[in-house]
C-alpha cells in the first residue's frame, strides 16, 4: 500500500505493478495534474523511464560564480505531463482518500477506517515547518527568441550567481536557473538555494525582473510564472522505531544541499519493488550504512550553505564547479558511494581559503553530533 502519489509514490506504484505486485494506492487528489517543472541529470534517470517523458535535453549546461563553468554532463527537463502519465497507474487499486496515520502494516484513513497491509509505503511528500530549511524560487516563462542573447548565447544556466539583480553586499544571495522548457519557450528562475528562513517570493521576483531588465528582458508580468517553495529536509528513516518505510521527499531522498529528489526516486522505484517482491527489510535496503554516512555528509553541506557568508557563495561554488565532472557527479548523485563522496568532499575542502574551511569543519563536527536527530538543522 502506497500513500501519497507524488512522482516517487506514483513510480513506486507503477514499478510495483511492473513487477506483478497487487497495490493500492492513496491519495486524496490522485489525479490531479502536476505542475512544477521537474529536472534531473541524465545520467540519473533509469532505463525503464520512456523517452518521450524528456522534454529538453541541454548537452553542456553552463554555472557562472566567479568565472564560467561549462559542465559536460546533459540535463534534462522533463514533461511533466509526460512523466505523469509515462507512470502508468493501471493494475493499481487507487483510491482517492486522505491518509492520517502511517503504521508499518496499516494506514488510518482521515473517516477513521483502518486499512490493512503486507508493506506500507508513506510518500506523501516532505513536511513544512518552520525549522526546516527551504528552497524558494520565483520563475517566469519567456519566448526563447526574447532571452537567447541575453543569456549569452547559451541554452541553459545551471547556476548564475552574477551579481546584478539588485542584491546588497550584505544580503543573502540569490542565483538564476535558465532552462528551455519546449522549443519556443524557456524558463528563468531567480532561486534561493537554501535558507532558514529562505528568501521569500516577492524578493526573488524583484531580483529577476531587476536581473533581466539590465540584461534587456523587460517582463510584461503577462508572462506565466513558477512558484517554489519546499522543504529540502525529512528526518532520516531510522532502523530504532517500528514506522512504515518513507518513500520520496517525505523519506529524506531529497539531497539537502540542492533539493533535488524526482530523480532518486525514480531510479529506486524498483530498487524497492524488488526488496518488497523478495520479502526484505526496505529500510536496509535503501538506507545501507553507507548511504546514511553519505546523507550526513550531504547534511554536513547543507549546514555550510547555511553558515557562508553571502560575499563567499559565489567562490564557495567556483571551487565545486572546479571538479571534474565524475567527482561533481559523485557529489550531487551517488547516495550509496561513501569513498567517492569523502574524496569529493576533500577536493572541495582542499581548494577553499582558511575562512571557508572553518565552516566546513564546523559544519561536519555538528552534523556528527547531531547524527539521527536531523529533521531540524
Ligand atoms: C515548483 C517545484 C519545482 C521543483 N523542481 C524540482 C526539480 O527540478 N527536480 C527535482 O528533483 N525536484 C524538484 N522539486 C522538489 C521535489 O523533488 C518535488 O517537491 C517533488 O514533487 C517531490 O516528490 P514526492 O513524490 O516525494 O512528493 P510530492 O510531490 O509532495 O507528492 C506527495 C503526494 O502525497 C499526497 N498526499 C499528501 N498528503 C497526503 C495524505 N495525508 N494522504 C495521502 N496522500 C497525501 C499529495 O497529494 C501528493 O500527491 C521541485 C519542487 C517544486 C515545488
Amino acid at each position: 500500500m502506497i500513500a501519497g502519489l507524488g512522482p516517487a509514490g506514483r513510480a513506486l506504484a507503477h514499478r510495483c505493478t511492473q513487477q506483478g505486485l497487487d497495490v493500492l494506492a492513496l491519495d486524496p487528489h490522485p489525479y490531479r495534474r502536476w505542475t512544477p517543472t521537474y529536472a534531473a541529470w541524465a545520467d540519473e534517470l533509469p532505463a525503464w523511464l520512456a523517452d518521450d517523458t524528456i522534454a529538453t535535453r541541454v548537452e553542456k549546461p553552463v554555472a557562472w560564480t566567479t568565472r564560467e563553468h561549462v559542465l559536460d554532463r546533459p540535463y534534462v527537463v522533463l514533461s511533466t505531463p509526460g512523466l505523469q502519465e509515462s507512470l502508468d497507474l493501471g493494475g493499481v487499486k487507487v483510491v482517492q482518500d486522505r491518509v492520517a496515520e502511517v503504521a508499518r502494516n496499516h494506514v488510518v484513513l482521515a473517516s477513521g477506517a483502518k486499512v490493512k497491509a503486507g508493506y506500507v509505503v508513506d510518500a506523501r511528500g516532505a513536511v513544512r515547518s518552520a525549522s526546516i530549511p527551504e528552497q524558494t524560487a520565483f520563475g517566469v516563462v519567456v519566448d526563447r527568441d526574447r532571452v537567447v542573447k541575453a543569456l549569452g548565447g547559451h541554452e541553459a544556466w545551471f547556476m548564475d550567481w552574477w551579481l546584478d539583480n539588485g542584491t546588497r553586499p550584505a544580503e543573502p544571495r540569490s542565483f538564476l536557473y535558465v532552462v528551455p522548457l519546449d522549443d519556443n519557450r524557456v524558463l528563468l528562475e531567480e532561486t534561493c538555494l537554501v535558507g532558514s528562513p529562505a528568501l521569500d517570493l516577492k524578493e526573488l521576483q524583484r531580483r529577476l525582473q531587476v536581473r533581466l531588465a539590465l540584461r534587456g528582458i523587460h517582463l510584461t508580468g503577462t508572462e506565466a510564472t513558477e512558484k517554489v517553495r519546499f522543504p529540502v529536509l525529512a528526518p532520516t528513516p531510522s532502523l530504532r522505531n517500528n514506522q512504515a518505510f518513507r518513500f520520496g521527499s517525505r523519506g529524506a531522498l531529497m539531497h539537502p544541499g540542492t533539493g533535488y529528489s524526482v530523480a532518486t526516486s525514480l531510479a529506486l522505484a524498483d530498487t524497492v519493488a524488488s526488496a518488497i517482491t523478495a520479502e526484505e527489510s526496505l529500510l536496509r535496503t535503501v538506507w545501507t550504512p553507507s548511504a546514511r554516512a553519505v546523507h550526513a555528509l550531504r547534511l554536513a553541506g547543507l549546514r555550510t550553505l547555511l553558515k557562508l557568508k553571502p560575499h563567499q557563495t559565489a567562490s564557495f561554488f567556483a571551487s565545486f564547479f572546479s571538479l571534474p565532472v565524475d567527482v561533481q557527479r559523485t557529489y550531487l548523485s551517488e547516495r550509496d558511494n561513501l569513498p567517492g563522496m569523502t574524496r569529493a568532499m576533500a577536493r572541495v575542502f582542499a581548494d577553499l581559503p582558511m575562512s571557508q574551511r572553518r565552516i566546513v569543519i564546523a559544519a561536519t563536527m555538528s552534523a556528527r553530533r547531531s547524527a539521527g536527530n536531523d529533521s531540524h538543522i
